[in-house]
């Protein structure tokens, strides 16, 4: 799998702004449905809407186990 760093673009389709460019941002990410946060996670962030667009691979296990922990 191809590791995405800070500062890396791509293109992703954005649910606001169709095709658009992301930029690969440390963020502190929360769940829509519930107050879960998680720290510092690498995400990538549509540069028209500032929405989040694309999970990297490598950030979705973070987010799996937290999500599976607020359900234990
Ligand atoms: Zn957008």
């Amino acid at each position: 799998m191809r590791i995405k760093n800070f500062g890396d673009k791509g293109t992703r389709i954005c649910n606001n702004c169709g095709l658009s460019s992301v930029t690969y941002q440390v963020r502190n990410i929360s769940f829509n449905d519930y107050s879960a946060t998680i720290n510092n996670t690498l995400i990538g962030v549509c540069e028209q809407c500032n929405e989040i667009v694309s999970l990297p691979r490598q950030t979705v296990p973070q987010v799996k186990a937290e999500y599976e922990k607020r359900f234990e």
